[in-house]
């Protein structure tokens, strides 16, 4: 299947050429063809799959076909995301896809000054992209009306509930006309999230791609039984005697964020947090620094990450483990996407042993563990099995990163995979059910 055979117009044709996309993806495939026709949609898709595509593009042919009198101020379609991030890389898409048509859109957030939103939602526009919160404020000041909305996309609907936004979500929806197509996205379906669909999708069609597990088998991933204390050392440790180029890790807190950005740096990692407590600039200046590859460790919180888009990204650590298991999934799916494979490490102490149990059972798949690292948690004989040769001894606190490769296991970008003798194949990971 190609985008032609999509029957989309040109100018968004041409746009996808520049972007670089060869072929849709499978939500893509099956989507598009379904939202032109102008039905609604009910999307089970994670991020890392096109799912952004999957609704942009459609929204913005069926408008560019559409156009509205140009005296009509108020927005025609609503895209609802859960976070900042999330909502920026949308309209980052927007941008893209919409690059040689002439649609206006805006993305509103909160965290900043509301002056510059207003100041484009007073110019008239066509998409809005934003977040709850943001929008219910700027509509109660009157600069936002949501009457003319014609298409409504509620991305990463999960997440919405999750954080806590449903009642901000049914206040925004109580303000749609009910003349509209709707196009909802969620990566899992639990029972609050199919009432939701339930309630204000009309007749949809069902779509479905990559499931939970396949994610996780698009994601090479180890587990290393680790002492809490220890966990930083070990950080250090991978991150000097690995090829790492880029990794995404993730902390339980925003206070647990902070300190092992401390940690790396006293050890000279360039490091930056990103999450909650930052600015709205401070997050973004530090995403920048990560994309740029200026800094080589991003260090987040689950509620931070969600929405960032890193291309290349080659590794994702779990510092430390979460107790959704379905949050591990959305964790490793920052890496390995777009059909590019990735690397996933997780650090488990003792008390994470259960939520370890749990993410295996979710992804239907035993994460091999990582063994012979300098150190392994104590009293678990069975789970951290004796160093082998491989294992590199910890070093030197003083001493400076190695550039050299041996015994280290290589990541090779291009091909996707890491070669050297600590590669996963070899008997270097044992089961971490065994
Ligand atoms: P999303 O799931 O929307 O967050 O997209 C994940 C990543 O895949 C983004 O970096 C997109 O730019 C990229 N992407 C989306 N569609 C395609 C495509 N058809 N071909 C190549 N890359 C794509």
């Amino acid at each position: 299947m190609t985008f032609q055979d999509l029957n989309l117009i040109e100018p968004i044709q041409r746009a996808l050429k520049t972007a670089g996309y060869k072929k849709p993806t499978p939500i893509q495939a099956q989507s598009i063809p379904v939202a032109l026709q102008g039905r609604d949609l009910l999307a089970c898709a994670q991020t890392g799959t096109g799912k952004t595509a999957a609704f942009a593009i459609p929204i913005l042919q069926l408008m560019q076909g559409k156009k509205s009198d140009s005296r009509n101020r108020n927005p025609r379609a609503l895209i609802l995301a859960p976070t900042r991030e999330l909502a920026i890389q949308i309209g980052e898409s927007f941008d893209a896809y919409g690059k040689y048509l002439s649609l206006r859109h805006t993305v509103i957030f909160g965290g900043v000054s509301q002056h510059a939103q207003t100041r484009s939602l007073q110019a008239g526009i066509d998409i809005l992209v934003a977040t709850p919160g943001r929008l219910l404020d700027l509509m109660n000041q009157g600069f936002i009306h949501l009457d003319d909305i014609e298409f409504f996309v509620l991305d990463e609907a999960d997440r919405m509930l999750d954080m806590g936004f449903i009642h901000d979500v049914k206040r925004v929806i109580r303000q749609l006309p009910d003349r509209r197509q709707t196009l909802f996205f969620s990566a899992t379906m639990p029972p609050a999230v199919a009432d939701l669909a339930n309630g204000i999708l009309n007749r949809p069609q069902k779509v479905a791609v990559d499931p939970v597990s396949s994610t996780a088998e698009r994601v090479e991933q180890a587990v290393y039984f680790v002492g809490k204390k220890q966990k930083r050392d070990l950080l250090v440790h991978l991150l000097r005697t690995e090829d790492i180029p880029t990794a995404l890790v993730f902390t339980r807190t925003k206070h647990g964020a902070n300190k092992v950005v401390k940690d790396l740096d006293k050890k000279g990692i360039r490091a930056e947090a990103i999450h909650g407590n930052k600015s709205q600039n401070a997050r973004q200046q530090a995403l920048a620094n990560f994309k740029a590859r200026r800094t080589r460790v991003l260090v987040a919180t689950d509620i931070a990450a969600r929405g960032i888009d890193v291309e290349e990204l080659t590794h994702v650590i779990n510092y430390d483990l979460p107790n959704i298991s379905e949050t591990y999934v959305h964790r490793i799916g920052r890496t390995g996407r777009a059909g590019a494979s990735g690397i996933a490490y997780s650090f488990c102490d003792e008390e994470e042993k259960a939520y370890l149990k749990d993410i295996q059972k979710l992804i239907n798949q035993r994460i091999p563990v990582a063994a012979g690292h300098p150190f392994p948690l104590e009293n678990t004989p069975e789970e951290a099995p004796q160093a082998t040769a491989t294992a590199s001894p910890p070093r030197e606190k003083s001493e400076p990163q190695p550039r050299r490769n041996n015994g280290k296991r290589r990541y090779n970008r291009r091909k996707g995979k890491r070669n050297g003798p600590g590669a996963p194949a070899n008997n270097n990971r044992q089961d971490a059910n065994r």
